[in-house]
């Protein structure tokens, strides 16, 4: 008998039982995004897919909670685009000047060192600059030849996402003091334009905590800001649980601060684009050469079907598209379809 074999069989259960235990944590800490609030009647289900899908896929190695959480967006691209980030790194030259801009790289969120955030040298810092000021450090090298020279780069997003994510690393050596003081540096709510250039209106950068997918030991577990309050009570007891049980937050997940949802109305008549938009799916363009579109003479009318030169899905599921991205440009949470008669029967007289 192999006096091996059940110590392996036995790690492998516990390996399964925290990677189930991440599992669950993770999607109770989605739950608690307003994003998320349609999606919990389905928990059951999706439960059930994410099981299947990971768990033994992906054994849950050291530390890597958040790749769990990358393989959760892997399997449901949909939930992917509340989190995603298109981060452009610009770098100047202070010796040679050579500027360049990298090309833009999508991710899911920031993931910092735990133990570069109790620094001393950031003592008296806020936990947003604290992280723009780790970001700035990690130094380029310049790519003219011959010069090498080691700069900052600046760090820009083109888009804000609906949740801003922060996961944080840790060795799993670390003392309760040293995970508290971690823990301490934290703050409820940052204003993601303090750690990006970004060109958005200062009213939607802000961003506020709202779960954490933490750990102590092999154990996950969830501390999420629900009814107006953290669930063990304000945020200092939260920081003071990390000190007392070896608590170390994870995943940090932030939403944005918008006061409520934003909600774009669109009348559903398909017949209306009363000064709206009107979208070419697939016209005869022949007619356009006619006339001058828009009162503009040097610029050519074109159509979706052209531009993809693909077969299209029917009109619906385009329109529907279109203004699902229309919304998600804009910053809208929420799309609703509102019947409204008038606007039907006057442009039916119209047709
Ligand atoms: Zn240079």
């Amino acid at each position: 008998m192999d006096p091996d074999r059940p110590v392996m069989q036995n790690d492998a259960g516990k390996r399964n039982a925290t990677c189930v235990s991440a599992l669950n944590m993770i999607i109770k800490s989605l739950w608690d995004i307003s994003v998320f609030a349609s999606s919990r009647d389905d928990e059951p289900v999706f439960h059930e897919f994410l099981l299947n899908d990971l768990s033994l896929k992906h054994p849950l190695e050291a530390n890597s909670v958040f790749d769990l959480f990358l393989n959760i967006l892997e399997a449901l691209p949909n939930w992917g685009s509340y989190f995603e980030v298109y981060e452009v790194a610009k770098k100047i030259c202070n010796r040679c000047k050579m500027d360049l801009e990298y090309p833009t790289e999508r991710s899911f969120g920031l993931i910092i060192n735990a133990s570069s955030l109790r620094e001393s040298a950031f003592k008296d810092f806020t936990f947003e600059n604290i992280v723009k000021v780790i970001k700035m450090n990690l130094k380029m090298p310049c790519d003219k030849e011959g010069c090498g020279k080691q700069n900052y780069v600046q760090r820009m997003i083109n888009n804000l996402p609906s949740v801003f994510t922060i996961a944080l690393e840790w060795t799993k050596n670390e003392t309760a003091g040293e995970i508290y003081d971690t823990a301490s540096v934290l703050a409820t709510e940052i204003d993601v334009s303090v750690i990006y250039q970004c060109e958005a209106d200062n009213r939607y950068t802000k961003f506020r905590l709202v779960s954490m997918v933490c750990s102590d030991g092999d154990r996950y577990n969830c501390v999420a800001y629900e009814n107006n309050r953290w669930v063990i009570g304000d945020w200092d007891s939260v920081v003071s649980i990390c000190l007392t049980q070896s608590i170390r937050p994870q995943i940090l997940f932030f939403e944005s601060d918008m006061r409520s949802p934003r909600t774009l109305e669109i009348p559903s008549s398909p017949f209306s684009t009363c000064n709206g938009l009107a979208f070419n799916i697939n016209p005869d363009l022949n007619y356009f050469e006619q006339i001058v579109p828009y009162g503009i003479p040097d610029k050519q009318v074109t159509s979706l079907r052209r531009e993809t030169d693909t077969l299209l899905p029917s009109e619906e599921v385009i329109h529907e598209q279109l203004v699902s991205c229309l919304a998600k440009a804009f910053s809208y949470d929420l799309v609703v379809w509102k019947e409204d008669p008038s606007v039907i029967l006057v442009t039916q007289d119209n047709e």
